[in-house]
């Protein structure tokens, strides 16, 4: 099976490992510090806080906005249930905004029109959380423009966009956002096996979600409530988390930070070799906008006017055929736990619309072109052969 997404793993990776198996520290040592500091630079933020999954970043980033019980969050409905999940963890409320039907991302009219409604009847989000989907930028300034009229903070789901760029400038500098997330899960653009981070201009931002990461707990004498009792103490301000990332994956997240723009690079190499092969297709390819570099971690066709059986004959006929597409993703609106929370089919009929047609095709660094060649070639023979 031809995978959709797999890690690259280098020789330096596991040398980069290997040495911090053999140092001091496989934890709350100097990696994670290292790993922080070098995201935050790349991605032209000023601080970075390292954790152990994008869910934790999300987490404690729209806890460190604020939200709690009686808050609303606003994401897109085409995304992983952890963009959503992240204002359950605190007790909001999630509601979705449709999508643009071109780049499966968060529409930005369709969030103007929701936000005027939403203001009439007193029910406005305290957080819009767009997501980078595929790896591209959602039109971030109409979105950070909208969000200051109303008064609502944004954080960026940008799992699938470390290396990508927005109007020239990286994704992550948070120029349009109070905070963006990255996920280095095994499938994304680099990994730490797991592991996630939080970058932000914000020091407080950043003070709050470092405390939140490990226990709500500090060291530090100029924060503590009153004097300290000694060198042994340390005081619990908040109720925090466990969510710290180790040293081991921090050592293997930056040897991998280091081939970002080679693995990014290679995507996009791929991305327009699937172009010009599929071009002549009856399938949408996936569209670039202007002013986006994106990170490719997902190159997604849309069968045009699918049937539902025949979006589901092509999937089938590919994995069969050994090529392993994938489905990204699931409109979260439509899965069980949030139908209880009042979501039905119909909700967001562009997302709906999208999911029957989605197909993922396989996309990564070291895919080599031969397989690609056989993606090819199975797809364009289920387009002819199955049944519609
Ligand atoms: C992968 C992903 C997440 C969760 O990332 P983890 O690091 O696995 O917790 C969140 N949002 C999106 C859009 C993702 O693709």
């Amino acid at each position: 099976m031809i995978p959709y997404g797999k890690q690259w793993i280098a020789q330096e990776d596991i040398d980069a490992v290997v040495r911090t198996l053999k140092s001091d520290f496989l934890t709350q040592g100097p990696a994670v510090p290292a790993f922080e500091n070098a995201v935050a630079k790349k991605v032209d933020a000023r601080f970075g806080v390292a954790v152990n999954s994008a869910t934790s970043a999300l987490h404690i980033a729209v806890k460190a906005l604020g939200v709690g019980p009686g808050d609303r969050i606003w994401t897109s409905p085409i995304t992983f249930v952890a963009t959503a999940n992240c204002a359950r963890y605190c007790g909001a409320d999630v509601d979705f905004v449709d999508i643009d039907p071109d780049t499966f991302n968060m529409s930005a009219a369709a969030l103007e029109r929701k936000l005027h409604e939403a203001e009439l009847q007193g029910v406005l989000p305290k957080v819009i959380l767009p997501v980078h989907m595929c790896g591209q930028s959602p039109e971030m300034g109409r979105i950070s423009e909208l969000a200051t009229r109303y008064g609502i903070r944004v954080v960026e789901d940008a799992s699938h966009a470390v290396g990508a760029l927005y109007e020239g400038r990286p994704v992550g500098n948070c120029a349009y956002s109070d905070i963006t997330v990255f996920s280095f899960h095994p499938v994304k653009i680099i990994t730490s096996g797991e592991g996630g981070m939080a970058v932000t201009n914000d020091l407080r931002l950043a003070d709050t979600m470092t405390s939140l990461r490990s226990h709500g707990i500090t060291r530090a004498p100029d924060k503590m409530t009153g004097p300290s009792d000694g060198p042994w103490y340390y005081q619990q301000l908040t109720l925090g988390y466990n969510y710290r990332l180790t040293d081991i994956q921090a050592a293997l997240g930056l040897s991998q930070l280091e081939r970002l723009e080679t693995a990014v690079g290679r995507r996009h190499e791929l991305a327009e070799r699937y172009d010009s092969a599929l071009e002549k297709l009856p399938i949408a390819l996936p569209v670039r906008r202007r002013n986006t570099y994106s990170a490719f971690h997902l190159y997604v066709i849309r069968l045009k006017d699918a049937t539902k059986a025949f979006h589901r004959n092509v999937y089938e006929f590919m994995r069969d055929n050994a090529i392993g597409v994938n489905l990204h993703y699931i409109p979260v609106h439509l899965q069980p736990y949030y139908e209880t929370l009042g979501f039905r089919y119909g909700d967001f009929p562009e997302a709906e619309r999208y999911y029957g047609e989605a197909i993922t095709l396989p996309l990564f660094p070291l895919m080599s072109e031969a397989d690609q060649d056989e993606v090819v070639r199975v797809l364009t023979e289920a387009l002819k052969n199955c049944a519609r």
